[in-house]
C-alpha cells in the first residue's frame, strides 16, 4: 500500500483526530500516488498515524478514515461505520422519518452523505476516494435500511473539484418523483431528483421546532429564504394569523404551497422574490412582524468570499431588525462554516447600532444532531443560528 510521511509538527493535529492532510503538509511518498488510492499515513519519523485515501490533485490531499492501526480500510470497515451511524441515529429518537444517516467526516466516512426519506435513501459522493466504495456503500444501505429505492445525487461542486464522473439517478429499486415524509406533526413533499441538496434541509429540524416556542396565535410572521416552507408551516401551525414566505425558487414555492394543503393549512402568502429586494419593500411599506426568520443559502463557499458575504448579512440584519416589531423575534442563520457564530453576532451588533434598536439574545441553535459536529474538526459545525428579541 502507498505510504506517506507528513512534515514535522503535523502529527499532533492528526493524533488529535483531525482527519485532513493538505498537500503541502506531505513530506514524502513511497511512490507516485494514484487518485483515490488507499494510503498509510506516518509521521516524519515513520510512526503510524492513520489509514486514509488520497487525491493528489486537490488541496485536501488525504482524508483519514481510521486512526487505529488494527483497523485498515476494508469493505467491512465501511459497512461497520454505516451501521454505527445508523445505530447512533436510532438512539437520537429523531421525531421524523427523514434524517441524515451519514454525515461525511462527522461519521468517519469522509466524502459520503446519506439522507433517508422514509423508505428511500439518497446518497451523495463528494470525494473521489469515497467513490471507490460505491458498491459497498449501496450494499450496506440495502442491508441496513431495506429501502424501496436508493437515488444517487450528483454533487456538482465536489465533482468539479475532485474530478468524479457525475452520476445521477436511481441506483437501487425504485424511487418515485415525490416522497412524503413527516417531521414533528407536519408532512412535507420531497422532490428527490429536482429538489435542492438531497431534497430537504434536514439540518434545520430542531430550529423549525424551536420557532414554535416563539409564535403566539394571531402573530404576524415572516419566513425569508423559505424553500418549501419549513419555518412558515410551523408558524402557521402555531396559529399565526399572517405568514409571509419568500424564496427565489419557483419550484420550492410550488412544493411549499402543496405542503400547506397537505397539512390542512391555508393562508400562507407565498412570494417569489429576491429576499434582499423584498425585505427593502416591506421596510418601505412600514410592515412589522412578530417573528422573522432569515435562513439564507451559503454566501461564502470559501474564505475569500467572507467579506462580501458579511456585507450581505449586514444588509439582511438591518432589514430584518427594521421589519421586526418591538418585542418581536428575529433569527439569522449561516450555513457556511466560513461565516461563524462570531461573525453573526458581530453583524447583528453593527446592525442593531445602525437601526438604533437594542437586541437581546434569546437562543442559539445549530445543525440538528443527526449532522454530528466533531469537536476537533471545526469545519463540521457549519449551521448556526442566533435568535434575538428586538427590544
Ligand atoms: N429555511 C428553509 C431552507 C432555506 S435554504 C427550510 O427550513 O427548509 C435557502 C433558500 O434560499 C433556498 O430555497 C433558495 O432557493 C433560496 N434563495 C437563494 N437565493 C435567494 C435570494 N436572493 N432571494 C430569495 N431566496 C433565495
Amino acid at each position: 500500500m502507498l505510504q506517506i510521511r507528513v512534515k514535522p509538527g503535523i502529527e499532533d493535529r492528526i493524533r488529535g483526530f483531525f482527519p485532513w492532510i493538505y498537500r503541502p503538509e506531505i513530506a514524502s511518498y513511497s511512490r507516485k500516488p494514484k487518485k483515490g488510492e488507499l494510503v498509510v499515513v506516518r509521521d516524519f519519523g515513520g510512526k503510524f498515524l492513520g489509514y486514509g485515501y488520497i487525491n493528489p490533485d486537490v488541496s485536501i490531499a488525504v482524508r483519514i478514515l481510521s486512526f487505529d492501526k488494527k483497523e485498515p480500510i476494508t469493505p467491512s470497515l465501511i459497512k461497520k461505520r454505516i451501521l454505527e451511524a445508523y445505530n447512533y441515529r436510532k438512539r437520537l429518537y429523531i421525531n421524523s422519518n427523514a434524517f441524515r444517516l451519514v454525515h461525511s467526516e462527522g461519521d468517519l466516512l469522509p466524502g459520503l452523505i446519506v439522507d433517508v426519506y422514509g423508505e428511500y435513501a439518497v446518497v451523495e459522493f463528494t470525494t473521489y476516494g469515497m467513490t471507490r466504495f460505491r458498491d459497498v456503500v449501496l450494499e450496506a444501505l440495502v442491508e441496513i435500511l431495506k429501502p424501496k429505492g436508493i437515488y444517487e445525487k450528483a454533487n456538482l461542486t465536489a465533482q468539479k473539484v475532485e474530478g468524479i464522473d457525475a452520476r445521477e439517478g436511481v441506483v437501487y429499486g425504485e424511487v418515485p418523483e415525490e416522497v412524503v415524509i413527516w417531521e414533528h406533526d407536519l408532512k412535507y413533499l420531497i422532490n428527490i431528483p429536482e429538489g435542492q441538496k438531497t431534497g430537504f434541509f434536514l439540518d434545520q429540524r430542531n430550529s423549525r421546532r424551536f420557532v414554535r416556542s416563539l409564535v403566539e396565535p394571531g402573530d404576524r410572521c415572516l419566513d425569508v429564504f423559505c424553500h418549501t416552507g419549513g419555518f412558515a408551516l410551523n408558524m402557521k401551525k402555531m396559529g399565526a394569523e399572517r405568514v409571509v414566505a419568500v424564496d427565489l425558487s419557483e419550484l420550492a414555492l410550488e412544493v411549499g404551497k402543496r405542503n400547506e394543503e397537505l397539512n390542512g393549512l391555508s393562508g400562507i402568502e407565498w412570494v417569489q422574490a429576491n429576499a434582499f429586494d423584498y425585505l427593502r419593500e416591506l421596510d418601505t411599506k412600514g410592515e412589522k412582524f412578530d417573528v422573522v426568520v432569515i435562513d439564507p443559502p451559503s454566501f461564502a463557499k470559501n474564505k475569500h468570499a467572507v467579506p462580501n458575504a458579511l456585507r450581505g448579512y449586514k444588509e439582511l440584519c438591518v432589514r430584518g431588525l427594521k421589519v421586526t416589531k418591538s418585542g418581536g423575534y428575529l433569527a439569522v442563520f449561516s450555513c457556511s462554516f466560513h461565516i461563524t457564530e462570531q461573525h453573526l453576532l458581530e453583524v447583528l451588533t453593527e446592525a442593531s447600532y445602525d437601526v438604533r434598536r437594542q437586541v437581546r439574545v434569546v437562543a442559539k441553535t445549530f445543525q440538528d444532531k443527526d449532522h454530528p459536529w466533531i469537536l476537533q474538526m471545526p469545519n463540521t459545525l457549519y449551521l448556526k443560528g442566533v435568535w434575538v428579541e428586538v427590544v
